[in-house]
């Protein structure tokens, strides 16, 4: 029988198959898709977000743990618990190094990635450089990996880890970590999440999954059914509104629009709904799925004019080109009429002031609601630009609720030999909203606490059975 059973194949499972390893036990990583695909949406990834206290590799100057709990504290609403977010944080000081070994590098941040060379430490090669480093170190160290292996279910001896079924195969061994992922590819549950709209609509039929398909949310559903203590509203989602031409999974990163801040963004009723200005991009990119999931049809158009090209990463596909905003309104669908006014009305509440993308600036609208509170530029130099937005699902918080240890917990009581670590638990740290590269912070730190513990768990109990 294995010693440590690490159910998963992206980051955090490969975290916890590393440090179960390194401890000395046996491992089993199960991994759902084929090898092509392995790895979820780890493979998306380009960085994590980093605590430190001075200039550290490729991070420049600092980011104390003050700030980024407080970071952390202001997009969640005060949905997070503090004791595990700052767990988070200052296990994001000291990973690195780990990774490294492990072969990961670092590069600096991308330029047309703003704001994150002080927050964040680029991965060289994105995450699927970081998965194929981590998965050749695991088969290095001897983890034996299994594709094409979804586990639907656990065998469990009251709260105790006793064996994994996937289909009819039953796989035993001595503990457990699960990094299966939340529940993001799953479009029947996000419909069931989401429920109908008062328009009769279900919003989640218009949803695009940003990562991978494997994520379904099946062993999460029957660990919730067994018992196990859950958190999170299954509403909640890291959700970026993306490119509406992407295709329902897989798109990744380049379905980004990163414009938003420089413009407006109008629903179909060619109305704004939202401050476009309200924090830096990488601080609110994520609420903007949720945004747009509320708007009718799930649909909305990030507007820009020509002054904002150069101020943004490009995205793959070009934009909905036009001369004048009237026509931009009518290739786009939007009613002419009200979509002038809309413009109109932003155009003239754009106080003068000082333009800089990279603070949080005096350009702000006044008298205007929603009001747009940086980086307000009349939008009036041609040509223009407009993007057809969608949610894009990244990943859910609803998740397994654990303490520091990352122990899968029963009305209260925690497993001794069962773990859980990454999407499956972020909701501990995000009741909602993100901030950028918080996900493979999460992951990393209760990866590694998980592999830890898990292994720790086999070697107390063969001590016990020594002790016998
Ligand atoms: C496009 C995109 C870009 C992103 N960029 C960033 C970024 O730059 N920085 C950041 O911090 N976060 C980013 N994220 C979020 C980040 O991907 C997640 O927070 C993180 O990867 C979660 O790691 P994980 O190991 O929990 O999940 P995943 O990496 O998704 O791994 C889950 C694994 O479980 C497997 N699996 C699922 N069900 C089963 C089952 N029943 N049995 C066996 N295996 C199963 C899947 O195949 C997959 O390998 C991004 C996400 C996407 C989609």
């Amino acid at each position: 029988m294995v010693d440590v059973l690490v159910i998963g194949g992206g980051n955090a499972a490969l975290c916890a198959a590393l440090m179960a390893r390194e401890a000395g036990a046996s491992v089993l990583l199960l991994e759902a898709s084929p090898r092509e695909w392995r790895g979820g949406n780890s493979t998306h990834t380009r960085n994590l977000r980093c605590m430190h206290d001075a200039p550290q590799g490729t991070l420049v100057d600092a980011y104390p743990e003050e700030e980024f709990w407080q970071d952390l504290l202001k997009v969640t609403g005060g949905i997070t618990d503090e004791k595990l977010a700052r767990l988070v944080i200052r296990a994001s000081s000291t990973c690195r190094p780990w990774m490294e070994k492990h072969g990961v590098r670092f590069q600096p941040s991308l330029s047309g990635a703003l704001h994150t060379a002080r927050t964040n430490a680029f991965f060289m090669g994105g995450g699927k450089a970081l998965r194929n480093a981590y998965y050749r170190s695991a088969e290095k160290l001897g983890v034996q990996i299994r594709y094409d292996t979804a586990v639907d279910r656990l065998e469990l001896d009251d709260c105790r880890f006793v064996a994994a079924y996937a289909g009819a195969e039953r796989i035993e061994a001595r503990a457990c970590v699960m990094a299966a992922g939340g529940f993001e590819s799953n479009i029947d549950w996000l419909r069931e999440a989401w429920g109908q709209n008062e328009l009769g609509e279900y919003p989640a039929d218009n949803f695009l999954i940003r990562g991978t398909r494997f994520n379904q949310g099946v062993l999460l559903k029957s660990m919730i059914e067994a018992g196990a203590d859950s958190i999170g509203d299954p509403t909640q989602a890291h959700m970026v509104a993306i490119d509406a031409r992407a295709p329902l999974y897989d798109g990744g990163i380049c379905t980004r629009i990163d414009c938003v801040s420089l413009g407006v963004v109008v629903n179909s009723a060619a109305k704004r709904f939202y401050d476009e200005g309200e924090d830096f991009w990488p601080k609110r990119y994520a609420i903007w799925g949720r945004l747009v999931a509320q708007q009718a049809g799930q649909v909305a158009y990030s507007i820009i004019d020509a002054k904002a090209i150069g101020r943004f990463m490009p995205p793959v596909f070009p934009g909905t080109k036009a001369d004048s905003l009237e026509e931009l309104a009518g290739k786009l669908g939007l009613d002419k009429q009200v979509f002038m006014q809309t413009l109109h009305d932003y155009n003239s509440a754009c106080q003068v002031g000082h333009f800089d993308h990279t603070a949080l600036d005096d350009c702000h609208t006044a008298g205007l609601a929603p009001a747009k509170t940086h980086w307000a530029k009349p939008l009036d130099t041609a040509p223009y630009y407009a993007y057809a937005l969608q949610p894009g699902v990244t990943f859910t918080y609803l998740g397994l609720k654990v303490d520091e240890t990352a122990a899968v917990r029963f009305g209260g009581c925690p497993s001794d030999n069962l773990f859980v670590a990454g999407e499956m638990m972020a909701g501990n740290v995000l009741g909602k909203g993100y901030t950028a590269g918080v996900g493979m912070s999460i992951g990393t730190a209760f990866g590694r606490i998980a592999g830890r513990q898990a292994a720790a768990a086999v070697f107390k109990k063969m001590d016990k059975y020594a002790a016998a």
